[in-house]
Order: structure tokens, then C-alpha cells, then sequence
């Protein structure tokens, strides 16, 4: 344990170009997951690795892929690393960035959302690496401008991601084209049935390491939820929330677009003045920018969606709150793994109705842990005013008992007079776990 704690990046069998660089970031000792898959990925074979973003897992892949590639002059790239998002693009390329400040190399991103006539022609060029998204790179390589015949080594990163985006078939199609002799290395935050059926399909015994076991969170991260009757008093439980001043940088999560412009348009004026929006509906450059913004710090709130946020690496996220809770429990570890990156603590908070407690649960089992449920802060406005689709939802007595509300409130749901009594006790004792999730007992 002691000589493993002790491993610098000079003990890796590296160049100088690639320590000095190392030096000028201020890498001095590999993660986990670099110490643990370097020199496989060095020997050639095929890699599958299960790590989660934050763990330093794209520096695990591009410095033994930057270590043995040669200076070549030739147009044809050598490496291709593909990912699911435009965003994950841009990362991979800072990382390229840092990384390659000695050497002699010709990289590039190529994503969809820009001018593909502009990409087509930095590919024309010539490159030795391409960072990109399937679709993108597939009607590329079909103008026939692009040649994939000479790729030695393909990077597929977020694996799970890329087959919960839909991009199964781009991904076939560009194995279809690509040599057959390659080196595969494949990351995925979680291994999933679906994950270990596609490696199984396309690549013969790779080498298995899996760094955070499957579903463990970061140990640096503090998680705790909140159990809230509806939604707005889940807004009024933000806003209260985004006044103290510890949630300096915050990542909010929502289900989906219309859950995120929604959202915002209900942050108190004081909280929006300091919030940005992330969606795939937003152009690219408004995207590029608000990411900016809150990296920066020049915004401290960003309310996400998942395919936006996922693989993200910004600096020092203090909250993740998930404002709606993630139906998939990988979901869940992916927002989280947000913040309390880089040896940083961070907090993951969620706020929980009833029909979430079936996620909650999912994300729990998961993670072999409970989540710690704390009682709803003082001064929260307990709010009566149910949304459309809340309003034909039946509450679970249980529920609504073991919910503590703040001192002299509780009246939120006029249809059920009975429910409105207060239970003492704290929903983090009474919650029943193995009972089965609460259900919706009401005609939908
Ligand atoms: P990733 O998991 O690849 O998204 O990386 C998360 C962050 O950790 C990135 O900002 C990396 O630049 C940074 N990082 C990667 N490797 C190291 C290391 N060995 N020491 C310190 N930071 C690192």
C-alpha cells in the first residue's frame, strides 16, 4: 500500500516531452486508475475499464497512447477516440492540450452542431488523432475525405453513454470501416448488461480493470436528500438552499429541457441574476459559453441535463443537487461524480417526493449504502400548489406521516384532509427500506 502511494510519474515509463508536461500542469502522481491501466494499455491489448469521470481516466488512456505514438507526417490519423458528446470533445482536447505542449502532434475535435465544411477541412490537413462523436465522424469518413484505414488504436470513452444515446449504430458502422487490427480500449463509468453485450460482440477477451467498483461512489463525497411533499415546494427548498453561501458552485439537475427552462424561470431574481441553463437545445456556442461561465465562476448555478452534463470535468462543483431524482442509478453515480473531484469534498444533495423514493432506492441499492435524509431546514415554505401533473397523484399515507414538516406547517395537499397530520419523527428513522417503494395509489 505504502510503495503504491509513493508512485510518481517518473517511476512510468514515460518521455521527457510528456514528464515535462506532466510537471507543467502540476501532475506529479498518477491516479488510481493511470497507475492501474498504464502499462496494459502500453503492451497493446485490449482494455475495458470501469471508472468514473473525475478519476483522472482520460489521462489513463491518452498517456500511454501519446507515449508510443511516433512522429508521422502521413494524413491519415492513427488514433481515434470516440465519445458521446460534443462537450466530452472539447474535454479530451484540453486534456490533448495539456498534455502535448513538447510534442509534435496534429489533433483535432470533430462534433456535429458546427460547420462541417470547416471540420472537413482541418481532416483534409492531416491528423494523427481524432476526437470525436459518431455521427459526425461517420458522414465525415463517408465523403471519403477521411480515411480510417490507418487507425491503430480506438479509444471508446463512456461506453454506457454512447449506447444509452442511441449511437450503437454509428459506433458499428465506424468499427465496420475501421482496420482490424487496432488496439480497443473502452471506458464506461458503469459496466452494464447492455455495455458487456456490446464489448462481448465486437472485441475478443480484452483485459478487464475496474478501478471504483461498480457502483461506488467517491468516498470524498458527502450525500444527503431531502424529502419533499411536491415541486414547488422543491423550488422553494432550492432558492432557500442556494442562500447559504457554502453552495458557492452548484450543478443542478433536472430531467429534461423543459424541466431545466422551467426551473429557471423560477429562481428567485437574486439566485437567476447568478444561473445558466445547459440543454441540447441550446446552440453550441451558448453552451460553450455558459460552461465558461460557470467554470469561471462568473455564473454559480448551472441547471443540467444529464446528456449535458455527463463526463464534464469542471473545477471545484461544491453541490450537485439533484432537483429531479435520476430514474437510472448509474445516473445518479454520474451526477455525483461531479463534484469531489481532484481529491476535493463535495456534497451531493437530493431532493426527494414520493414517486422519487423508487429512485432513491435504485441509487441506493446500487451503492451498497443509504443516503443520509435530513429534515427539511427552517423557514422552508411548505407550498399547497400542486403542478398539472401533480394534481391527479394520490399521496401514500406513510409518506405524507413520516414527512417532518417545519414548525406550523403542513398543509399542502387540500384533496386529502386526513394526511395532513404531522408525524415527529424523523422520515430518516421511519423510512421503511425494504417495504416496497411507495407507489401511486391514485387513478392515472
Ligand atoms: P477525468 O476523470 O479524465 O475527467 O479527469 C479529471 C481531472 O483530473 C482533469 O481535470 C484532469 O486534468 C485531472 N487529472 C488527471 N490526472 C491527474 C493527476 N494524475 N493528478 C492530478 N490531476 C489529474
Amino acid at each position: 500500500m505504502h510503495k503504491i502511494l509513493s508512485v510518481t510519474f517518473e517511476d512510468f515509463n514515460l518521455n521527457k516531452s510528456l514528464l515535462n508536461a506532466l510537471k507543467d500542469a502540476g501532475f506529479t502522481n498518477p491516479t488510481p486508475v493511470q497507475k492501474e491501466t498504464f502499462s496494459v494499455i502500453l503492451s497493446g491489448k485490449d482494455v475495458v475499464v470501469t471508472a468514473q469521470t473525475g478519476t483522472g481516466k482520460t489521462l489513463a488512456y491518452l498517456l500511454p497512447v501519446l507515449r508510443n505514438l511516433k512522429y508521422s507526417e502521413q494524413k491519415n490519423p492513427r488514433i481515434l477516440i470516440l465519445v458521446p458528446t460534443r462537450e466530452l470533445v472539447l474535454q479530451v482536447i484540453k486534456e490533448l492540450d495539456k498534455l502535448t505542449g513538447y510534442m509534435n502532434v496534429r489533433y483535432a475535435g470533430i462534433y456535429g452542431g458546427t460547420n462541417i465544411n470547416t471540420q472537413k477541412k482541418i481532416v483534409y490537413a492531416g491528423l494523427d488523432i481524432i476526437v470525436a462523436t459518431p455521427r459526425r465522424l461517420y458522414d465525415i469518413a463517408m465523403t471519403g475525405l477521411l480515411r480510417l484505414k490507418d487507425i491503430k488504436k480506438l479509444v471508446i470513452d463512456e461506453v454506457d453513454e454512447m449506447l444509452n444515446s442511441g449511437f450503437r449504430p454509428q459506433l458499428i458502422n465506424i468499427l465496420e470501416i475501421l482496420p482490424k487490427k487496432r488496439q480497443n480500449l473502452m471506458f464506461s463509468a458503469t459496466l452494464t448488461e447492455d455495455v458487456n453485450n456490446f464489448i462481448n460482440d465486437f472485441f475478443v477477451s480484452p483485459v478487464k480493470a475496474e478501478i471504483a467498483p461498480h457502483g461506488t461512489p467517491l468516498e470524498q463525497i458527502i450525500q444527503y436528500a431531502y424529502f419533499v411533499p411536491n415541486y414547488n415546494t422543491k423550488v422553494n427548498l432550492l432558492n432557500l438552499l442556494l442562500e447559504k453561501k457554502e453552495f458557492e458552485k452548484t450543478l443542478i439537475f433536472v430531467s429534461g429541457k423543459k424541466a431545466a427552462d422551467r426551473l429557471y424561470d423560477k429562481l428567485i431574481p437574486e439566485h437567476k441574476k447568478k444561473a445558466g441553463v445547459l440543454h441540447s437545445n441550446k446552440s453550441q456556442n451558448f453552451r460553450i459559453r455558459t460552461l465558461k461561465d460557470f467554470e469561471e465562476g462568473t455564473i454559480s448555478f448551472l441547471i443540467a441535463t444529464d446528456i449535458i452534463a455527463r463526463g464534464l470535468d469542471i473545477r471545484e462543483v461544491s453541490h450537485v443537487i439533484n432537483f429531479d431524482m435520476p430514474e437510472i442509478p448509474g445516473d445518479y453515480i454520474h451526477r455525483t461524480g461531479r463534484t469531489g473531484r481532484a481529491g476535493k469534498t463535495g456534497k451531493a444533495v437530493s431532493l426527494v417526493t414520493e414517486k422519487e423514493q423508487e429512485y432513491l432506492k435504485r441509487a441506493e441499492d446500487m451503492m451498497k449504502m443509504q443516503i443520509k435524509i435530513k429534515d427539511l431546514p427552517e423557514g422552508l415554505k411548505i407550498s399547497n400548489i400542486l403542478t398539472e401533473e401533480e394534481k391527479d397523484y394520490s399521496y401514500d399515507k406513510d409518506y405524507l406521516k413520516n414527512l417532518k414538516l417545519p414548525e406550523g406547517q403542513g398543509a399542502f395537499h387540500e384533496k386529502k384532509e386526513k394526511n395532513k397530520k404531522i408525524n415527529s419523527g424523523s422520515p430518516a428513522k421511519k423510512r421503511k427500506r425494504n417495504k416496497k417503494p411507495a407507489r401511486r395509489s391514485g387513478k392515472r
